[in-house]
């Protein structure tokens, strides 16, 4: 953390290279300018925040709630930039937006996950950027689709962006939840495998959307050895205009970065290397012993669709089909696994025996 002293490094190296996490932090909305000037002043104090964030155009699901102050705002983010030598990020979600932060100097844009999810929107923010150089962190889309996430990558690396950063805020859910949005961290794994020099941030306030879950979302960001932390944090976060359930006071903040466990990312030492490498050959037997299991069970699959064909009987019997997830999900749960889990896997394995049997390639 606060690693913003070497600024002749991109961004994107200063990210890859910081001690974890890189850390951005300020209010979900810039509101007035006592309340920006305030809280980066207490963020500063802590020594820990590296870029410092707040929305000046405000994306709200419904109308009628606090929209965000605008152009004028922009002003309150340079004089902390100034005044605190933090860069200053904002949201930017067409091409006005764009153009008004590139005259005002804002250092870095982020597209929120309601732009994402518009291919027309993310082409027009590009196409604002042409020729210009700057870190652009893309969010997630609100729904669980890579292929926009991506999408909105590659809009960006084909005007000319450089310095492109991601953001996994986690999608919504129409299921009600303990989170205000599922996490999906499969989605930042994916992202990973994609594009591994795109650093990744976590954003554990919109993911969490409640401040007392925030710490353990934080916790499972570091346990991924996500690059950094975009938290929002506020003055005074029971009033604040927007989000005002999932902002951190900063001092919440400067606790929740002291009890944060940031394991290494590997272990050189030889006999942590010999075990893990011990344990890892154990699991590749179990998953040899999995999949001729699984063959097995395939190998049944066919007789029993042979054997229905002759008999002139239907493949799919909705009764079967119920009986087994129930009673395997019964089973996995008395050995302790996750029900979900289970419930996931023997949908997929049916889908895929149904498929077998009606002889549908897949
Ligand atoms: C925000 O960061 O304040 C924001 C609106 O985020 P998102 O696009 O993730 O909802
Ligand atoms: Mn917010």
């Amino acid at each position: 953390m606060n690693s913003l002293k070497t600024a002749s490094l991109s961004l994107i190296d200063q990210i890859n290279n910081a001690e974890k996490p890189f850390l951005i932090a300020g209010p979900c909305s810039a509101e007035n300018r006592k309340q920006v000037l305030e809280t980066a002043d207490q963020l500063f104090q802590l020594g820990k925040v590296d870029m410092f964030r707040a929305g000046v155009w405000k994306p709200r699901t419904r109308p009628g709630n606090f929209e965000g102050i605008g152009i004028p705002a922009l002003d309150w983010l340079i004089e902390v930039k100034e005044k605190y030598n933090l860069p200053v990020c904002t949201e930017v979600a067409n091409a006005q937006h764009v153009e008004a932060c590139l005259k005002a100097g804002v250092d870095v844009l982020w597209v929120g996950a309601r732009t994402t999810v518009n291919p027309f929107f993310v082409q027009e923010i590009a196409n604002a950027l042409k020729g210009v150089d700057i870190p652009v962190l893309i969010k997630n889309p609100i729904h669980a689709e890579m292929g926009l996430w991506i999408g909105a990558i590659e809009r960006f690396q084909s005007v000319g962006i450089t310095q492109i950063g991601a953001i996994i805020r986690g999608c919504h859910s129409f299921e009600s939840a303990p989170y205000r949005n599922q996490p999906r961290w499969e989605m930042a794994i994916e992202l990973k495998r994609s594009f591994p020099d795109i650093p990744i941030i976590c954003d554990p306030s919109h993911i969490a959307g409640n401040r007392a879950l925030i710490p353990e979302v934080c916790g499972v960001a570091m346990d991924l050895d996500l690059d950094g932390l975009m938290v929002e944090a506020h003055v005074d976060p029971d009033n604040a205009l927007s989000d005002a359930k999932q902002q951190l006071k900063p001092s919440e903040l400067d606790e929740l970065l002291s009890n944060l466990v940031v394991h290494a990312s590997d272990c050189a030492d030889s006999s942590f290397q010999n075990k893990l490498g011990d344990l890892r050959n154990r699991i590749d037997d179990v998953d040899q012993e999995l999949l001729k299991i699984l063959n097995q069970r395939f190998d049944l699959i066919k007789e029993i669709g042979n054997y229905k064909r002759d008999n002139k009987v239907s493949i799919f019997q909705l009764k079967r089909y119920y009986d087994l997830l129930e009673g395997r999900v019964d089973v996995g749960e008395e050995m302790g696994l996750n029900k979900k889990m289970i419930q996931e896997l023997f949908e997929l394995i049916h889908k895929y025996s149904v498929m077998v049997q009606t002889k549908i390639k897949y």
